[in-house]
């Protein structure tokens, strides 16, 4: 199993490689030379991290007793304006590390009894995170592999992958691309997203706790109904499959620059966040949802006890 993991980390890293001299990894197909200069995204060839923690927000699979050992890549192919993580995610804040010692992080949260690999944006680290990938399976490790995305991918890059990732977490964040242009920046975010997220589900179907393996599909429901739930839940239930768990979030806060559109400065109010979940159910679909109530507390622990 592991040999055979080896083998396509190997292939995609080869792939991957060819691709970075003119960088087309993701949609936004900057085609720059990633080895001289940085694209959208801001990165460089070794792997740029923000932080490693073992992470007891995830959904209830992904962290079990031991938290989801999530690695917080810096850059991103999108820019929300109420990104919670624009410290990283936009502004680039992060440490560069060697591919060795991401791999060496990696296996500390093995040590550490984390319950998977829990990747998050890592499509513009993607050359840098691939070889300590491979680094960490030398050395044994075997935890499940969680790519957590925007869902805004590269088909070309998604089949790198096939054989690789375990479990697509994948957002949903908006089903019409003029709404994905005004709050993060990308012309195209349905139009790709829709078809990256059926590429995941061939790849892996709907996720089942039992093998570790499958697609969750997360939704923030965002304020006036502008994450477009109903078709949301139509494209799950019918293009997917209804045994695709929904991760129903109702965290949203107009941070960063939310408070620029009259629409996005407020919380969504329970009566919005219960209609969300009608929606859901109306389609039969399950998953996870939040108690409206309940604030988001983000518990986690720094890897290495530091
Ligand atoms: S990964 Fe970065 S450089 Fe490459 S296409 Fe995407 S945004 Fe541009």
């Amino acid at each position: 199993m592991n040999e055979k993991r080896r083998e396509s980390v190997r292939r995609a890293i080869s792939r991957i490689e060819e691709r970075l001299e003119s960088c087309d990894l993701c949609p936004r197909k900057c085609e720059v030379n990633r080895y001289e200069t940085t694209g959208f995204c801001g990165q460089k060839i070794d792997p740029k991290v923000s932080a490693i923690v073992l992470h007891f927000g995830e959904e209830p699979p992904l962290v079990r007793n031991g938290g989801a050992g999530a690695v917080f890549f810096s850059g991103c192919s999108m820019s929300c304006v109420y990104c919670q993580n624009f410290a990283f995610s936009q502004n680039n804040n992060g440490k560069e590390t060697s591919p060795e010692s991401l791999g060496d992080s990696f296996l500390k949260i093995s040590e550490e009894g984390g319950v998977c690999l829990d990747l998050v944006t890592p499509t513009p680290n993607l050359y840098g995170f691939l070889r300590a990938y491979d680094y960490a399976l030398e050395r044994g490790f075997d935890l499940p592999l969680v790519f957590n995305t925007s869902g805004y991918e590269d088909i070309e890059t998604l089949e790198t992958l096939d054989g690789i990732v375990d479990i697509y977490l994948t957002d949903i964040r908006y089903t019409d691309d003029l709404t994905g242009l005004k709050y993060s920046l990308v012309s195209d975010y349905w139009t790709v997203t829709r078809r990256a997220v059926k590429e995941m589900f061939r790849q892996v179907g709907a996720f089942r706790e039992d093998e570790m393996r499958g697609v969750i599909v997360r939704h923030l429901v965002l304020p006036e109904g502008k994450a477009g739930t109903e078709e949301m839940a139509e494209f799950v239930s019918f293009e997917l499959s209804a045994s695709v768990p929904i991760s129903l979030m109702s965290q949203y806060r107009p941070v960063h620059k939310a408070r620029d559109f009259p629409e996005l400065s407020r919380r969504i109010t329970n009566a919005e966040y219960n209609r969300a979940l009608e929606i859901v159910d109306g389609y039969g679909l399950t998953g996870w949802m939040q108690h409206f109530e309940s604030e988001e507390v983000f518990r986690a622990k720094p890897i290495g006890g530091k």
